[in-house]
């Protein structure tokens, strides 16, 4: 039998935790750095899992410039123009070839890491040849390539990539697609985790991320710890009484600008809250 290690993670009494995260961190990133306008479109003004499914996946090339709507909370979004509608499973196809093809994985890996998801919910399964399809539309209706060759140019040229951040790495791989691969989620990944912990762009000088989190909202405090961070999130431990008082310092402190092309985007802050991590809260 299988349970899940967040239903052990608990808050002793009088204690509560508070989970932050960035929300879909990395496709800000894709976004703004390939400078895609409906991947733009689709995180400034929709869900982007909903728009991929609707707009790239099962609805594309209607004509409609579809908006989605929710027709059943968390079920169902329509589209008031055409009416069509994005159910719960597509908008998982949706969810899973964002994954996937951001960084170069190829349509048959795709289906290979889907399936192998297939023994949970929602059951779901997909053929080579689906997959395929999935994938090319995936790519008609997000148009990375531009973003992509920049990249072969930049390895030709230096074999470095240089994040926003201004971190440089060095790639040693063999010339080749698996090189390409790591290149291209280096900048999205590496970016992600210095943008949550709290490095600032010069350009913009402002403070914030999990640095100043823990600074202003938790070392001042003997009570207060900082349990979790993995990546793009985080859990505090706080006394139960003054935890709502947190809420809007963090996310304050967490959503902070970004620049990336000379464009500027905040990336949008997810806070939850409960006595068991895998019993939280989202606060509103
Ligand atoms: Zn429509």
């Amino acid at each position: 039998m299988k349970i899940s290690i967040r239903s052990m993670i608990q808050a002793p009494p009088n204690k509560v935790l508070i989970a932050f995260d960035l929300s879909q961190a990395e496709s800000w990133i894709v976004a703004f750095r390939s400078n895609e306008r409906n991947m733009k479109q689709a995180l400034l003004y929709g869900d982007i899992h909903t728009e991929t499914a609707g707009n790239a996946l099962f609805h594309a090339n209607t004509g409609c410039p579809h908006t989605w709507n929710i027709k059943i909370k968390g079920e169902i979004w329509a589209c008031p123009l055409c009416e069509l509608e994005v159910t719960k499973l597509m908008r998982y196809v949706g969810k899973r070839y964002n994954h996937a093809s951001a960084y170069r994985m190829g349509a048959e890996r795709a289906a290979q890491v889907i399936n192998k998801d297939s023994d949970k919910p929602p059951y779901f399964t997909v053929t080579v040849k689906q997959s395929k399809v999935f994938s090319e539309s995936w790519h008609s209706y997000y148009n990375l390539k531009p973003w992509w060759y920049n990249i072969e140019e930049q390895l030709n040229r230096t074999r470095t990539i240089t994040t926003v951040y201004g971190r440089t790495r060095m790639f040693f791989k063999q010339w080749g697609n698996e090189l390409f691969k790591e290149a291209t989620a280096y900048e999205p990944q590496s970016t992600v985790g210095d943008h949550f912990n709290g490095m600032v762009q010069p350009d913009l000088n402002i403070k914030g991320g999990l640095r100043e989190v823990y600074l202003q909202l938790v070392k001042p405090y003997d009570d207060h710890r900082v349990i979790n961070q993995s990546h793009d999130s985080a859990i505090l431990e706080v006394p139960k009484s003054i935890a709502p008082d947190l809420f809007d310092p963090i996310k304050k402190l967490m959503m902070r600008p970004l620049v990336i092309n000379n464009e500027e985007f905040t990336i949008p802050v997810d806070v939850e809250w409960g006595e068991r991590w895998s019993e939280m809260e989202k606060v509103a």
